[in-house]
């Protein structure tokens, strides 16, 4: 069967045969790919900056994100049938007994940065036709969703982000939650994440760079969210007419427009940091005055990374509840979809929201 993979030390990106695999344990499940998508972390990998093929090989096969059907399970997998629909979790355990993260269940707060992630850290990815994995990472997902459960995992990132700001917001005496929210970016994570706080009930503004005409700003508008360009207006002034900012959801990689927002974080707000920055881009802060914000307005500064199994799960759920109240708006979030045989081209040269590459062909 054929895979998408990169080789790091030949430095090169391109397919790879593999043998089907076959399940060897009782709790293992094999799955046909459906779908994977590629996002900045597979550019990153594929520009050798990122990415650690399994031991001993040469090649790490790619994806993260992802959509699979059951063909096949092993005699004690109890929550899957062949034809069920599933997404797998990315990160999985380390093995270190003294990890309590690790040990409860939870690899996305892993204290000692063994965990491995499948088609990013020493686990191949999912860019394939078939994959067996044991039922403890696989998340269910309804057959109404076949066509957008690729964007589980990214919706991921923006539901841990909600469940972690929900936990801080509860520290206020008066225990409230909510409030207005920016989202910084308008690609995938950030609409997903906008989705998600709307939904949440936050009034809910994006800032990001394409123009007021862009696609993007309609995909705002059709959630019930604000879209402000920055091409329209700088951070002051769209700080100016917002009013307190309660949460600011970065969703650009880490930049220096990032912590321009952070200055106009509001009293008691929190700052939601959910990229790393590219590679080479130094950012300049005035640490003066963000220490004089954080203690005077009881500020929060937070950083995420995805996603434990409770987060696949809310996203799950939620992407059913976006999908029913905006059906147009999650479709057009996958701008288009490849042939397994063109895998590079939207890694390489990304265009649109999200690309998606078709395991199963062209549908
Ligand atoms: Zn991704
Ligand atoms: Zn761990």
């Amino acid at each position: 069967m054929k895979a998408g993979a990169v080789f790091p030390r030949e430095r090169r990106v391109g397919m790879v045969e593999l043998e089907e695999p076959q399940i060897s344990f009782p709790t293992q499940v094999k799955l046909r790919m459906l779908e994977v998508g590629v996002c900045g972390t597979d550019r990153e990998i594929c520009h050798f900056r990122h990415g650690v093929p399994p031991e001993n090989h040469e090649f790490l096969v790619l994806g993260h994100e992802s959509l699979a059907e059951v063909v096949e399970t092993g005699p004690a997998v109890h929550r899957f049938r062949p034809g069920d629909l599933a997404v797998p979790t990315v990160r999985q355990a380390c093995t270190h007994p003294e990890c309590v993260a690790c040990r409860g269940g939870r690899p996305d707060f892993c204290y000692t940065g063994d965990f491995r992630e499948r088609g990013i850290k020493q686990l191949h990815g999912f860019m394939t036709d078939y994959v067996v994995e044991d039922e403890e990472y696989l998340n269910p997902v309804p057959r109404e969703l076949r066509d957008v459960a690729v964007l589980v995992e990214p919706l991921t990132i923006a539901q841990k982000a909600l469940a972690q700001i929900t936990a801080i917001q509860r520290r206020l005496p008066w225990g409230s939650s909510g409030g207005r929210a920016v989202v910084l970016g308008a690609g995938p994570v950030g609409l997903l994440g906008a989705m998600a706080l709307v939904n949440a009930g936050f009034q809910t503004s994006i800032y990001s760079r394409e123009g007021p005409r862009d696609r993007r700003a309609g995909l705002a508008a059709a959630i019930g969210a604000g879209y402000v360009s920055s091409q329209r207006q700088s951070v002051l002034e769209f700080a100016g007419s917002v009013g307190n900012v309660d949460v600011i959801y970065e969703a650009i990689g880490a930049s220096q427009t990032a912590f321009e927002l952070l200055e106009v974080l509001g009293a008691d707000g929190i700052f939601c940091f959910t990229g790393v920055p590219r590679h080479g881009e130094p950012v300049s802060v005035n640490a003066a005055r963000l220490l004089h914000n954080l203690v005077l307005k009881n500020q929060v500064i937070l950083g995420t990374v995805n996603a434990g199994r409770e987060s696949f799960e809310a996203a799950i759920r939620d992407l059913g509840v976006f999908h029913e109240r905006w059906p147009d708006a999650v479709s057009s979030l996958i701008t288009r979809r490849y042939p397994i045989e063109e895998f590079r081209e939207p890694i390489l040269e990304p265009s649109g929201i999200k690309n998606v590459i078709a395991m199963d062909g062209m549908r």
